[in-house]
């Protein structure tokens, strides 16, 4: 029963399905084209932190790093909208005590690697890349250029977005592949810890700062400091290309972010300095390949991180790919086969709500009619919590709702919230009991939801 396995990519998700692989007894070994980050500086990646959720905190919980990543992660229970005018609101993201979590990424990569690496069964080989692979070889050289060819009886393409394992299944035929920028690229800038390593701005919240085309966000990180993220165009004005002096860069920021400039001593050499990204969507298909080979977190679908899934639905795959193990008793043809079945239409989903949520950050969530609706989805939801989930909940406060469910169920329910908005006068009425009283009639043909948060 025992399997050799191959993993191509260290980062977040080859790391956590080295460890659950191991812990299932199968000798796992890891090829990770970087230096191990743990005895080297600077980390090469992108987003130092990012908002862990329900599905990712499921998979940590079965590797059994969940309590180390506890103590580091901060909840973030809404957002702090920070408009134009200086002013600022608030908007929960679920029930009170419902939260994602702002987490190094850096922390919960080593983590992993830690838990992998106290298993016998599990070997890292770092600066080495992939190079391609067979049915049960995988070639891969070190940075002299020396090459080695590594067996296996089950390969997982764990290497993200730019996957050398999945440039190979590219050429092979009938594999369907796309992959499409968004206009915009982000720019990584920071808000440091007040003097004595306070924060200095609201702890416990993701902060927005949305400008219709454009917008910042701000997550907070235990040393007290914020990392800031810029999405913006790639061309036109303002853009990331047009921003090319400093004095462009300094009257842009007071025009657009004022309330942020105060906080950001280091932002003119930050922005000068700090890479600039861009944000893709790749989808492909199929996953597998030979039977033995099957593409695993962004790899296999790298998407736009405005829902903050990415992460996320990468760990989820793990779990599933675990699930399906179990129930193919560990036969991995049969097991890879049903893995790709059951996530590719629930990746395609969160890839297309991820998108969708970018409109709703930089635009939306400044707009009066908007906030009613929350409002409205929020109450629905406390009234009828069983025909009534904000697809924001399925997503991020559920690791039993598949995606694809909560993409078709969220449409279904905005048709409702749609027909609730058309009453008149509906946000002076939300206390009154004949609105409650026209809802319940709307709702009447919304059939129960078959799961609850
Ligand atoms: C700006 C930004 C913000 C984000 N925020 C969030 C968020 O808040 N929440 C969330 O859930 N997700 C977020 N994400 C998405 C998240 O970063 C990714 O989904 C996640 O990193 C995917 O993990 P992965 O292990 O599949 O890929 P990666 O993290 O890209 O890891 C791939 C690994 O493979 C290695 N590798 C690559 N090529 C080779 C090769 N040829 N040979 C050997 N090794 C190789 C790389 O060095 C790397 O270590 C964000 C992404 C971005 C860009």
């Amino acid at each position: 029963m025992k399997k050799n396995i191959l993993i191509s990519g260290a980062g977040l998700v080859g790391s956590l399905a080295a460890v659950l692989l191991a812990k299932r007894g199968h000798s796992v070994t890891v090829v990770e084209r970087r230096p191990d980050m743990r005895t080297t500086s600077g980390y090469g990646g992108r987003s130092i932190n990012l908002a862990l959720s329900d599905r990712g905190w499921n998979a940590l919980r079965k590797a059994g790093v969940d309590k180390i990543i506890e103590a580091i992660a901060i909840p973030m229970y809404g957002r702090r909208i920070h408009n134009h005018d200086g002013s600022s609101s608030y908007q929960p993201y679920g029930k009170e005590e419902q939260a994602i979590y702002s987490v190094s990424r850096k922390e919960i990569n080593i983590a992993l690697m830690n838990e992998a690496e106290k298993l016998p069964n599990v070997t890292f080989l770092f600066s080495h890349k992939t190079i391609s692979f067979d049915l049960h070889t995988m070639l891969c050289e070190d940075v002299n250029g020396t090459q080695v060819t590594l067996k296996a009886d089950m390969i997982l393409g764990a290497d993200g977005a730019f996957s050398a394992i999945r440039e190979v299944m590219q050429k092979t035929d009938r594999f369907e592949y796309s992959q499409s920028y968004i206009s915009q690229g982000y720019k990584e800038l920071t808000i440091p810890a007040g003097t004595n390593g306070e924060f200095q701005i609201e702890k416990n919240v993701l902060h927005i700062w949305p400008r219709r085309e454009f917008m910042m966000i701000a997550l907070p990180n235990i040393d007290g400091s914020f990392t800031c993220t810029l999405f913006l165009d790639y061309e036109g004005d303002p853009s990331l290309k047009s921003l090319n002096t400093e004095e462009k860069i300094t009257s842009f920021f007071q025009r657009e972010f004022a309330s942020a400039i105060p906080l950001m001593p280091t932002l003119v050499k930050d922005y000068m300095n700090n890479p600039t990204s861009s944000l893709v969507t790749v989808r492909c298909y199929p996953w597998v390949y030979n039977h033995t080979t099957a593409l695993i977190g962004d790899a296999a679908h790298a998407i736009v991180p405005f829902f903050g899934q990415g992460m996320n639905a990468g760990f989820e795959d793990c779990v599933i790919l675990m699930e399906c193990l179990d129930e193919a008793n560990e036969d991995i043809q049969s097991a890879l086969d049903t893995y790709q079945q059951r996530r590719k239409p629930n990746a395609d989903a969160i890839a297309d709500m991820a998108l969708t949520n970018f409109v709703e950050m930089r635009d939306k969530v400044a707009d009066p009619k908007f906030l009613e609706r929350k409002k409205i989805e929020s109450l629905l939801h406390k009234r009828f919590p069983d025909k009534f989930v904000p697809q924001y909940s399925m997503v991020s406060f559920s690791s039993q709702i598949p995606y694809s469910v909560a993409l078709q169920r969220g449409k279904l329910q905005d048709s409702y919230l749609d027909a609730i908005q058309q009453i008149p006068n509906v946000g002076q009425q939300l206390d009154t009991a004949e609105f409650w009283q026209e809802v319940n009639q709307i709702l009447d043909t919304l059939q129960p939801f078959e799961y609850s948060i």
